[in-house]
């Protein structure tokens, strides 16, 4: 159908449709076959006074930035199943935080309305590994895999080529999986948050896929039984790379060390010595137990109505499950009396001699992140003061006086992990005791300071 011819052809065309069609019918299919603008459908001279107003209601634009519609909603309201906990404004960012949780299932929703036509989702599961065979990473690359109602390969994959998205990831943080997605267009915005909550909650997870994705045992020479078998897998590949980088070893390893009791002793992204002990029931499982609504956090940015989300939420995901009364915690570490020394070693790059790739890093176990937010901040700024630029303490007492020719990666206060940790260190030095010894009493003496 197409609105653009006129006169007689299109008048006639008209008639024929109106026998199977209402107007209103024909105004949406309009919509949807061609992108016009709506205006254009109300000007045409053919339809008659009334039906021209009905197809003109209906596809009127939703009114966006500005002039959308404030929500009317506070503090005890319940909406589509979700009771509203908390309403703020952010007058710095004119902004209105909106906090909700899903009675059955107490799932939690937050969404920051705002006049910015980029509208951004995210949903975040807990996922705390208790081993490094990178379960939730797998389990991240699977689900993308396709779904029950998109049951094509990577059907996630193929958004990102026809949608209008401004940006779409998934990410495998230490502690948590996230799946966000961006976009300034209301029916890409409806499109993709459906593809994404099917690929969340109703993935096929395949074995065939898991044994892509994850890990397979492969014949060398492919046909040959006598040949050796080697290890092959997207995953496995990707943390082979990985956990050659010497900066990312050294961060995975001081995790490890510093955190004793929690998930982040463990590799999330997984260890390839260890992903080919994972097995394949043991991921479903993973998933039923995390990928679960009582686990879930929603996120949402932007002008667009986010009511629609929790109905559709409500009415087309949550539906099909129970309330998971399993809350996950991460414990809290114990405080040490002296200090813990490791050593480990890493595959120097071929660009430098090996003996000048020492890194050395000193860490402290510091506030529970979000508990004391006064000292986070505090930290933050700390962190700022002693590091950031040639002026600062640490620079001219390590880098300035020619002690090492860089920090080491990490350095500073990073809040990724529940408690967060303080690191001094350095990068591409020798590392001979005596010099660890000179680095270490400088850190120590600057800190004094
Ligand atoms: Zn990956």
């Amino acid at each position: 159908l197409n609105p653009f011819v006129r006169g007689k052809r299109f008048t006639s065309l008209l008639k024929t449709a109106r026998a199977t069609f209402s107007v209103k019918n024909q105004a949406k299919l309009a919509q949807k076959l061609v992108h016009i603008p709506h205006r254009k459908m109300g000007q045409m001279e053919t339809a008659e006074a009334s039906q021209k107003h009905e197809a003109k209601d209906l596809i009127k634009d939703t009114p966006r930035g500005l002039q959308r519609r404030p929500y009317d909603l506070k503090v005890g309201d319940t909406i589509h199943g979700f009771t509203v906990k908390s309403v703020e404004d952010i007058t710095d960012f004119n902004i209105k935080a909106f906090t909700l949780e899903h009675d059955e299932t107490g799932a939690k929703y937050l969404h920051l309305d705002s006049a910015d036509l980029e509208n951004v989702f995210m949903v975040r599961f807990k996922t705390f590994p208790n081993d490094s065979t990178g379960i939730p990473h797998i389990l991240e690359h699977l689900s993308l895999c396709g779904s029950k109602n998109f049951p094509v390969r990577d059907p996630f994959f193929k958004m990102i080529k026809r949608s209008l998205n401004t940006f779409m990831n998934a990410w495998t943080g230490s502690d948590f999986t996230g799946y966000p997605f961006s976009t300034c267009n209301e029916k890409d915005f409806n499109n993709l948050l459906r593809v994404y909550l099917d690929a969340c909650f109703f993935p096929n997870l395949k074995r065939t896929d898991f044994n892509q994705e994850g890990y397979r045992y492969e014949f060398e020479e492919p046909g040959n039984p006598d040949s050796a078998l080697q290890i092959k897998g997207v995953v496995y590949n990707e943390m082979k790379g990985v956990m050659s980088n010497a900066d990312r070893l050294f961060l995975h390893k001081l995790s490890e060390h510093m955190f004793e009791k929690s998930c982040y002793h463990h590799n999330s992204g997984g260890d390839p010595n260890d992903i080919p002990l994972l097995k394949y029931e043991t991921l479903k499982k993973f998933h039923e137990d995390n990928y679960h609504p009582s686990n879930s956090y929603f996120m949402t940015y932007g002008d667009l109505d986010f009511t629609n989300n929790l109905e559709y939420l409500n009415r087309n995901v949550f539906t099909h499950f129970e309330r998971n009364e399993q809350n996950q915690k991460i414990e809290l570490e114990d405080r040490r009396t002296s200090p813990k020394v490791k050593t480990e070693y890493f595959m120097p790059e071929l660009v430098s001699d090996a003996e000048t790739q020492g890194k050395l890093g000193i860490s402290y176990l510091c506030n529970e992140v979000n508990k004391d937010n006064y000292e986070t901040f505090c930290l933050y700024i700390m962190s700022s003061l002693f590091f950031d630029g040639p002026d600062t303490p640490f620079y001219q007492s390590i880098i300035e006086s020619g002690l090492a020719p860089a920090f080491c990666p990490g350095v500073g206060y990073d809040t990724s992990t529940k408690e967060g940790t303080f690191t001094f260190g350095v990068s591409n030095i020798t590392p001979s005791n005596e010099n660890i010894r000179k680095i270490q009493k400088a850190i120590d003496e600057t800190i004094l300071q």
